[in-house]
C-alpha cells in the first residue's frame, strides 16, 4: 500500500514533492502506465503518477528526428504525432496504447519492431532528470574532456560523475567480457553505456534502472523512418525448431518485424476457440515465422517480402508460405497477439505461469535454444507453447509448474523450503539432492571473475 499518491500537474510539483520526501526521509516511486509485470510500480512509498498531467509532447523536430516528451506521454500518442512526419518511435511493447515513455525508459522496453530500431536505450538521446537530493541535470553522451571538466567543477554534479567514472574504470574489462552480446539484454543496470566506446552515455545508462536512480522529468528521443507500406511473409516450417534455425537468413533481409509461433500455441487457441478465422489463414506447417517487410512503395514492400519467401524456398526449408497484406495480414497478427491469452488457461490443462518469461537469447541460436529448452521441459514433464520475438531473441513461454503440489510448499508463503531436487537449468549438472549445499558462486567462463 503506498504511503501516499501524488498526481503532479507540473515538473515544479514533482520537485516540491521530492524535497518534502527528502526532508522526511520518505521513499519515492515513479509510476507511468503501471503496466509492468514484476511489481515495479508497487511499494510502500510516495507514488508519483506521471500519467495524468505530465503527458505532453513538447516538440517534434522532423529534420533532426528528435521528439521531446514529458514522461507520462503514452507511446501511441507519440507514434500518432510522429506519423505525420513519416516517423515513429521504434520499440513498441504490446501495451503500446497505454504504456508511457517514462515507463519504457524505466524498463528499457522492447517490442515487435525492436528488430528494426533496437531497445528503448538505443533510442534515447538525452534525459532531463531529478535526483532524490534535488539536483536537476540534462544528461546524455559525455565526451572525455567534458567529463573531466564536470568532475573538476565539483559540487554534487561533479561528485556523481566522478562516482560513475570510477565504476566504469573499475569494471570496464569485466563489463566488456561478461555482458552478453544479445539484442534483448535489458536486465540490470546498463553500465556498458558508460564505456568510452559508448560515449559515457549517462542517459542510456539510466534506461532500465526502473526509477531506482533518478526521476525522468523529460526525454529527448530518437525517431526513425516509418516504412509507409508493409507486407507480411507468412512462412510455415516442419516444426518451430526448423523455423527458428532460419532466423539469421531472414534477418539478412532487414525485416521490420520477425516473430515466431509454435504448433502448441495454435493447438491452445483451437481449444479455447480463439480467432478460429485467423488460424485458417496460417499456411501448412507446425512452426511459423511472421516476417514483416517495409518499403517506400507497395511494390517495394511486396518485392522484399517475396524475396524472403523465394530465398527460403530455394533453400528447401519451407513447408508452405505466402505473402499477406491488409486485412489478411491483420488476421495473421491476431495469432501472434493471442499468445498471452491463449497460453495462460488452457482447457484440460493445468494453469501455466510466467516464471520463465521473456528469455533473452542469441537470435542466431534460437533453434538450438528451443531444442534444449524443450528437452528440459520434457525432463520434468512440463508443458508450454514457445512464441515471441524470434528476430530479436526474446522467447515467451508459460509453464504448467505445479506450484501448489510442489514439495516444501505450504499455504503460508513464508514457509517455502527448497524442493527435493534442483538442477542447473540449461545443460548443467544433473539433479542433486537437497543435502547438497547451495553451490559456491561459479566463475565466469569468459573473464574468470566470480559471478
Ligand atoms: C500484456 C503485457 C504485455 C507486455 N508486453 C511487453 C513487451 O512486448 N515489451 C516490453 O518491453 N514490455 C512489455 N510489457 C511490460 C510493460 O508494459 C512495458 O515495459 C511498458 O513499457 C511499461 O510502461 P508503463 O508506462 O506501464 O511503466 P510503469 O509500469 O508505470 O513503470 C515502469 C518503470 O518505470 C519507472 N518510471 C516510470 N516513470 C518514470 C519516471 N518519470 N522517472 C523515472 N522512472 C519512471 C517506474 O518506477 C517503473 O520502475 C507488457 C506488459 C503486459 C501487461
Amino acid at each position: 500500500v503506498p504511503i501516499g499518491v501524488v498526481i503532479p500537474r507540473t515538473p515544479e510539483d514533482v520537485i516540491t514533492t521530492v524535497a518534502l520526501c527528502r526532508e522526511h526521509g520518505v521513499p519515492i516511486l515513479s509510476r507511468g502506465g503501471g503496466t509492468s509485470l514484476a511489481g515495479q510500480t508497487c511499494n510502500h512509498a510516495v507514488v508519483i503518477d506521471w500519467s495524468k498531467y505530465l503527458n505532453r509532447i513538447l516538440s517534434i523536430d522532423p529534420e533532426r528526428r528528435i521528439a521531446v516528451v514529458e514522461p507520462g506521454v503514452v507511446l501511441d500518442d507519440l507514434r500518432d504525432a510522429a506519423e505525420v512526419h513519416g516517423l515513429t518511435f521504434g520499440p513498441d511493447p504490446a501495451t503500446h496504447n497505454r504504456n508511457s515513455l517514462g515507463g519504457m525508459i524505466g524498463n528499457n522496453s522492447c517490442g515487435v519492431h525492436s528488430v528494426m530500431a533496437g531497445r528503448t536505450a538505443d533510442n534515447v538521446e538525452q534525459l532531463e532528470i531529478l535526483t532524490y537530493d534535488g539536483l536537476e541535470l540534462t544528461v546524455g553522451a559525455t565526451g572525455e574532456e567534458e567529463l573531466a571538466t564536470i568532475i573538476r567543477d565539483g559540487g554534487r554534479r561533479g561528485e556523481i560523475y566522478a562516482g560513475m567514472r570510477d565504476i566504469r574504470d573499475q569494471f570496464a574489462e569485466r563489463i566488456r567480457a561478461c555482458y552478453p552480446d544479445i539484442p534483448r539484454r535489458v536486465s540490470g543496470y546498463n553500465l556498458a553505456q558508460l564505456l568510452p566506446e559508448n560515449g559515457f552515455n549517462v542517459a542510456r545508462a539510466l534506461v532500465g534502472s526502473e526509477g531506482t536512480c533518478v526521476l525522468v522529468l523529460a526525454a529527448h528521443l530518437n525517431l526513425v523512418p516509418n516504412p509507409p507500406h508493409r507486407r507480411l511473409a507468412v512462412l510455415g516450417f516442419e516444426d518451430v525448431y526448423a523455423a527458428a534455425d532460419r532466423v539469421p537468413d531472414v534477418l539478412a533481409h532487414g525485416p521490420v518485424g520477425l516473430e515466431g509461433v509454435d504448433d502448441r500455441l495454435v493447438e491452445y487457441m483451437r481449444r479455447r476457440n480463439l480467432h478460429p478465422d485467423a488460424l485458417a489463414h496460417l499456411p501448412e506447417g507446425n512452426g511459423w515465422l511472421l516476417v514483416e517487410m517495409g518499403g517506400r512503395s507497395a511494390e517495394e514492400a511486396e518485392g522484399r517480402a517475396r524475396a524472403v519467401v523465394d530465398d527460403l524456398r530455394q533453400a528447401g526449408t519451407l513447408v508452405d508460405a505466402y505473402v499477406a497484406e491488409g486485412e489478411e495480414a491483420k488476421k495473421i497478427w491476431e495469432v501472434r497477439e493471442a499468445g498471452l491469452a491463449a497460453t495462460a488457461h488452457v482447457p484440460g490443462m493445468a494453469d501455466a505461469w510466467p516464471g520463465w518469461e521473456d528469455a533473452a537469447i542469441d537470435p542466431a541460436r534460437a533453434g538450438d535454444y528451443l531444442r534444449d529448452f524443450r528437452k528440459l521441459l520434457e525432463r520434468y514433464d512440463y508443458h508450454g507453447s514457445v512464441y515471441g520475438h524470434f528476430g530479436d531473441g526474446c522467447i515467451h513461454v508459460r509453464i504448467d509448474f505445479d506450484l501448489p503440489a510442489a514439495p516444501g510448499w505450504s499455504s503460508t508463503a513464508a514457509s517455502w523450503t527448497r524442493p527435493q531436487t534442483w538442477c542447473s537449468p540449461m545443460g548443467g549438472p544433473s539433479p542433486v539432492s537437497t543435502a547438497t549445499a547451495r553451490p559456491a558462486p561459479s566463475s565466469c567462463p569468459r573473464c574468470s571473475a566470480r559471478s
